[in-house]
């Protein structure tokens, strides 16, 4: 069997910061899925996991050679309450799997038994959540969005008890780290500040090796956080994506999204979107998620300021200077993703406006967020051309799934004349359609391949697994996955995948 070698730097970094245990095993557990393409990169023969033994792994009842296995402890603002003590609850992380372009990679497995951070609950997960990280955060990754990613899901053969018994299931998630914001909070809020250092340190010599140059480190360390929090929100704001959960515990410091639970892309777009079943008061809505990164950032510079400088008030000074410019780094990066959907050179300074009025448009018209920025790459290209637009990106139209109403006539004609303005259109044709996929893992979409899988039938999941993960070509035989939901097919609430 083919195991890459397992390394442990976050176990040797001692007792404080984890807890050493191994997976609770199961009773019968089965294949549901191993990623191909990723078992490679980390140095897994793919047949190996998907074997007897690879999947007694994947389950947790079997150990892989050289891993030692821990449950990690953090703290973290839940909704904007602070809650010192969480922890790995329901994660065992296996070990770091460093890959021949040494690239290391935390192995966890999501689902695998009680914890000493369980906080009561039955540190299991139910099969429906797995599947939906598996394609949510599969789709991410292949949509150039940092994420963490789906190595592998097993059934356990044992039910679940939710409000109703579930089949039980382990997702193997794999991520450049799993270090939080709220990591961070459990040492600043317990005054351990060798801990605090060390655990700074660890970061900067994993994510952001430049920063311990520097006369300030952990000053950089933040502006390398916030410049990559900020690039993250915008990559999801520009998707559609609601990440429902953005509490400091989910936010990692690699700049991943990690924690896919009531996770949704927007069909219609509606800025207010909400669709967590407890996020009652709107705070993670869409037009929310920039300014609550903002406010996350805040709340990791503060754990930082014993490490910037012992007198506070110097050391809140040079925070503060970093916190504030998150938003210009946010915009920056907003702006440039939304010129590039509209097919503008990141330096026309019309795209503002015309993104801007573009939104406004799609909520007032109540229109397919996916749909109409695909629907401006043909036009785009049938504008600038002349020829049929989507088959300059070799696909078929989405014309027929979605076509503007008349109340976008006038934005169409001043988007078309500022793309005739010299050097205003981009001038890749292709980057257009990369930046407007034409398939998203929709809710009505991940729920079907949920109720099948429950089934026991993956057929469904496989299905949109391929398409969310080829995300920019079109093919009409595929309309099933990139039509809009119908009336009664929109799902309006997601719940956490607890
Ligand atoms: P989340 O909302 O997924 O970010 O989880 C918040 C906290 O609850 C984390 O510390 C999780 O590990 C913990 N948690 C979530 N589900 C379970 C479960 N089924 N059993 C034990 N702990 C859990
Ligand atoms: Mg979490």
């Amino acid at each position: 069997m083919l195991i890459p070698e397992f390394s442990n730097t976050y176990a040797a970094l001692g007792a404080s910061f984890s807890t050493a245990l191994e997976p609770t095993p199961v009773p019968s557990p089965e294949l549901v899925k191993v990623n191909d393409e990723l078992a490679k990169l980390l140095g897994f023969e793919p047949a190996d996991l998907a074997s007897e033994k690879g999947v007694n792994m994947l389950a947790g009842n079997e150990s892989f050679e050289g891993m030692a296995p821990l449950a990690a402890v953090y703290a973290g603002h839940q909704f904007g309450q602070f809650n010192p003590q969480l922890g790995d609850g329901r994660a065992i992380l296996l070990g770091e799997v460093v890959t021949s372009d040494k690239a290391r990679f935390d192995v966890q497995l999501k689902g695998a038994g009680q914890t000493p951070y369980s906080r009561g609950g039955d540190g299991r997960a139910p099969l429906g959540p797995v599947l939906r990280e598996y394609l949510v955060s599969e789709a991410m990754h292949a949509l150039g969005v940092p994420s963490t990613r789906s190595l592998a899901a097993v059934t356990t053969g044992e039910l679940v008890y939710r409000e109703e018994p579930l089949h039980g299931a382990v997702l193997t998630r794999v991520a450049s780290s799993h270090i939080r914001i709220g990591t961070f909070q459990y040492f600043a809020a317990k005054g351990m500040r060798d801990e605090l250092k060390q655990m700074a340190d660890y970061v900067i010599q994993r994510h952001y090796p430049e920063a311990a140059h520097k006369a300030q480190p952990y000053v950089e360390l933040l502006i390398g956080v916030a410049k990559n929090q900020a690039s993250l929100i915008a990559k999801w704001q520009q998707l559609g994506f609601i990440h429902g959960v953005m509490n400091t515990d989910n936010v990692l410091l690699s700049g991943e999204t990690i924690d896919y639970g009531p996770c949704a892309f927007l069909d219609v777009f509606n800025p207010e979107q909400v669709f967590s079943s407890i996020d009652r008061g709107g705070r993670y809505a869409y037009q929310n998620q920039p300014s609550i990164a903002h406010w996350n950032i805040m709340n990791f510079a503060q754990t930082l300021l014993p490490l910037i400088d012992e007198d506070t008030e110097k050391a809140v000074e040079s925070a503060q200077q970093v916190v504030d410019q998150f938003q210009g780094h946010y915009q920056t990066a907003y702006q440039e993703g939304m010129n590039r959907k509209l097919g503008l050179a990141s330096d026309c300074v019309a795209g503002a406006a015309l993104s801007d009025s573009f939104l406004v448009l799609l909520a007032e018209g109540q229109c397919d967020f996916t749909l109409a920025f695909r629907r401006l790459s043909e036009i785009f290209h049938e504008t600038l051309s002349g020829s049929g637009g989507a088959s300059a990106a070799g696909g078929d139209s989405v014309s027929a799934l979605f076509e503007f109403p008349a109340s976008f006539a006038n934005w169409l004609q001043e988007w078309k004349q500022v793309l005739r303005e010299p050097g205003c259109a981009s001038t890749n044709p292709t980057e257009i359609f990369k930046a407007n996929p034409v398939y998203t893992p929709r809710n009505h979409l991940v729920e079907k391949a949920i109720l099948e899988g429950y089934q026991g039938n993956y057929q469904v999941f496989e299905d949109l697994l391929t398409r969310v993960t080829n995300p920019t070509m079109f093919n009409k035989q595929d309309a099933e996955y990139a039509r809009a939901p119908k009336r009664e097919e929109v799902v309006r609430q997601t719940f956490c995948g607890t």
